[in-house]
């Protein structure tokens, strides 16, 4: 227990001697009733030293430098501030039995959010976050998967591809150039690893800076309230708190078939793999599976994605099966109704050569392809096994790891609470995690009510040709709401930039679901088209916001932009008019 005498920690006099404002700050603390732990730096032979440290610190160079509680409080007018706000009496009332107001475990997307916004709330936080490296030796630094070996470099990825397809596109806009253009693995991986070095070292500062202690070690709960924390060389620590917030997120799942652990790779390993993978055989036919094979392409790699049955399930499948056929049409090749039984090394390198058995979902068939690497994106398990959930009765779902909450993000333990991709029935996605996160700390130590909203969330698959969608699919809508009381609107379009490259005039496809009797609502968006990523985004709002056909049609567009295509909807699917483009 901190007694009253050590609630404020520390208390600094300038250099050389003690500032006016610092006896200020000193009344105030004496008028509130409350002894300082006071370090006069001019009183102390090490002072210039110690005001380097705190300085490094806390971000702040000057004097009175102040904490209460451990937690940083700033100079003279934050103090004040804080004493106007009540904020600072607030904390020095804190109930102190545990070392932290709150632990986080996991410093992804979810958990970084929560943690940073429960310290600018005045909390006493703590971050720990470690990287178990994957089979392959792969690590990585601060961030979680998003920054590390999800969306960051996944879309830089992406970029790249598209880069390519531009530098194509670019001799029909007269661009005349001699040099054979080839693409440079080693180049751009790391060209995107020292992006996300400094993406690792700025959430370290920004931790820093808001006061949060960010431990690089792995959590795992002893006993109620309380929390091992072993580091890279083993060394244990635990910490208590009164409240805990799990954001372990997930990590790539492993087939279980000879040769996979040993030779295959998966997206934590490819993204700063330090050789070009080349002939590569994805496996899975989801989110990353599809993302990947189809950079992998775009870089000019020869690549086969091996589905055990359908694509993207869960999406709409007819927007699917679009995006499946653009990539097969630039060099993507589709081994369906297939899964792998058997990887062997045949030649060892980097990349080597990997012999891989597949048999058939549908009959006895089985097949044999030589690839130099196998990347494997059958899905992801939660990091929720081997983190002591067990000792303090916290509920999973046995089969999926996933952990169940109420619409409060709170576990059955009650002051223990979970986000992101670490939860029962949500999206995995980034932005989800941090709205999670956000909304959770507000909640718990702003005072706050609002809740997550999981409904309509927009997402975008980052294919070659890229699929942006919110709201239902077809398929979900059909189930929810019956066929006969919807009304699809669909095109297919041709992007501008497309016509004078010469591309096809009949791949990019805009489709809405309406229902007829709820005055024509939008409650599925879909686009398949360049940038589909921008242009759902600002739908998505409009959906927030009950977005009918109405308010489509009165919209005016902007030209010319693919967006504009919802504007002008006038095709139902029911009519079955003719929706081709046409021109050469
Ligand atoms: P994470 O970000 O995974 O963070 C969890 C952290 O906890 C990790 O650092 C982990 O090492 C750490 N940890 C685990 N156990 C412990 C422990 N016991 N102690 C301490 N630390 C621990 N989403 C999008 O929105 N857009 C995209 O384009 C997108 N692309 C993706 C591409 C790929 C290849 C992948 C794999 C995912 C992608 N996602 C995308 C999903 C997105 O990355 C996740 O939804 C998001 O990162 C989830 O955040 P989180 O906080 O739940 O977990
Ligand atoms: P996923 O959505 O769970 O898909 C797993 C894929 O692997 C499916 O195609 C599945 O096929 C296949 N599969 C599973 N087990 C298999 C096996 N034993 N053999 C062969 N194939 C197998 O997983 P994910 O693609 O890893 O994505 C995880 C999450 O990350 C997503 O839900 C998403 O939210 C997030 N993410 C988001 C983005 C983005 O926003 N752009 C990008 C990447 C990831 P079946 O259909 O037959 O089951």
């Amino acid at each position: 227990m901190v007694t009253q005498s050590q609630d404020l920690d520390l208390l600094l006099g300038s250099l050389g001697s003690i500032g006016e404002v610092a006896i200020t700050v000193k009344e105030l603390f004496s008028s509130l009733g409350v002894e300082c732990n006071i370090l006069e730096l001019d009183q102390v032979d090490d002072g210039a030293n110690v005001q380097e440290v705190l300085s490094e610190i806390t971000n702040q160079r000057t004097v009175p430098n102040i904490f209460v509680n451990k937690i940083h409080m700033g100079g003279c007018d934050r103090t004040f501030q804080a004493h106007q706000s009540g904020l600072l009496q607030k904390l020095l009332q804190e109930d102190s039995t545990y070392d932290y107001d709150l632990i986080v475990i996991g410093g992804g997307s979810g958990g970084l959010a929560c943690a940073q916004e429960a310290a600018i709330l005045g909390k006493k936080v703590m971050v720990l976050d470690f990287v178990v490296p994957s089979p392959q030796g792969t690590s990585w630094g601060l961030g979680g998967t998003c920054v590390n070996v999800g969306c960051v470099p996944k879309k830089l990825m992406h970029q790249a591809a598209l880069l390519g397809q531009a530098l194509s596109d670019s001799r029909k806009f007269g661009w005349e150039y001699n040099q054979q253009v080839k693409h440079n693995w080693e180049i751009m991986t790391e060209a995107i690893q020292n992006h996300i070095g400094s993406l690792n070292w700025s959430y370290r500062l920004s931790l820093r800076e808001k006061t949060v202690a960010y431990v690089n070690s792995y959590g795992e709960f002893v006993k109620h309230h309380k929390i091992k924390a072993t580091n890279g060389k083993g060394q244990e620590t635990c910490y208590t708190a009164a409240k805990f917030v799990i954001a372990t997120g997930e990590r790539p799942r492993y087939l279980g078939i000879q040769g996979d652990k040993e030779y295959c790779i998966t997206s934590d390993d490819l993204f700063s793999l330090p050789y070009c993978p080349g002939k590569t055989l994805v496996v899975g036919a989801s989110y990353v599976a599809l993302e990947c094979a189809g950079f992998l392409a775009g870089v000019g790699l020869d690549v086969t994605v091996m589905v055990r049955s359908i694509l993207l399930r869960g999406f709409d499948q007819e927007m699917a099966e679009k995006v499946g056929s653009y990539m097969e049409q630039h060099g993507v090749k589709f081994l369906r109704k297939f899964i792998p039984v058997m990887v062997q090394q045949l030649e060892k390198g980097s990349p080597g050569k990997l012999k891989v058995v597949a048999k058939s979902t549908e009959g006895p068939e089985t097949i044999e392809g030589i690839y130099n690497t196998v990347l494997l994106a059958i899905g992801r398990d939660s990091s929720t096994r081997k983190i002591g959930l067990e000792k303090i009765g916290v509920k999973i779902n046995e089969k999926s790891g996933k952990i169940p909450v109420n619409d409060m993000e709170q576990t059955n333990v009650p002051y223990v609470y979970a986000v992101g991709d670490v939860l029962e029935g949500k999206l995995e996605l980034t932005p989800v995690a941090i709205q999670a996160g956000k909304l959770l700390a507000r909640r718990l130590f702003g005072g706050r009510l609002e809740k997550c909203d999981y409904i309509n969330v927009p997402t975008t698959v980052f294919t070659p040709l890229e699929y942006g969608c919110c709201g239902l699919s077809e398929e979900k809508a059909i189930e929810v709401h019956k066929k006969e009381n919807l009304e699809v609107y669909h095109t297919l379009f041709w992007p501008l930039e497309w016509t004078v490259a010469g591309r096809d005039n009949n791949t990019c496809y805009a489709k809405i679901i309406c229902n007829k009797f709820d005055n024509n609502r939008v409650i599925g968006f879909h686009i398949l088209g360049p940038n589909a990523g921008e242009v759902t985004q600002g739908f998505a709002a409009a959906m927030k916001c009950g977005l009918t056909k109405q308010l489509l049609d009165d919209t005016i567009g902007i030209h010319p932009t693919c967006g504009e295509v919802f504007t002008t909807l006038e095709i139902t699917k029911s009519s079955g008019l003719d929706i081709s483009q046409k021109g050469c």
